[in-house]
């Protein structure tokens, strides 16, 4: 349940840093428990994937150290969705931090 609960804050995390530039999932399991997210791969990997169906990502295979990795980076579908969000997050953090 708190899962779902925090899963748009996540998503958004996640389309955040696929517009700075490429992600891949390790790295980005790192990144969101650095923000106290503690996700295992089972949650994020279909979360990556749904976002690249839904149109939000792209991917791209790169190999790795004889390994395929897959990057993703922000569409402009994304993009959209992402300049939305921050629109949301300000009218949030006005009404639940700041009472206004
Ligand atoms: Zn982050």
């Amino acid at each position: 349940m708190l899962k779902d609960f925090f899963l748009g804050f996540v998503k958004t995390h996640i389309l955040y840093h696929a517009s700075r530039g490429p992600i891949y999932g390790v790295e980005m399991l790192e990144e969101l428990g650095r923000h106290g997210y503690r996700l295992s791969p089972g949650t994020l990997y279909p979360t990556l994937h749904r976002l690249e169906r839904e149109g939000y990502l792209s991917v791209q295979k790169r190999v790795v150290g004889g390994k395929v990795r897959k990057y993703y980076i922000i569409t402009e579908q994304g993009m959209v969705v992402l300049n939305e969000a921050k629109k949301k997050i300000a009218e949030l953090v006005n009404e639940v931090l700041l009472d206004k």
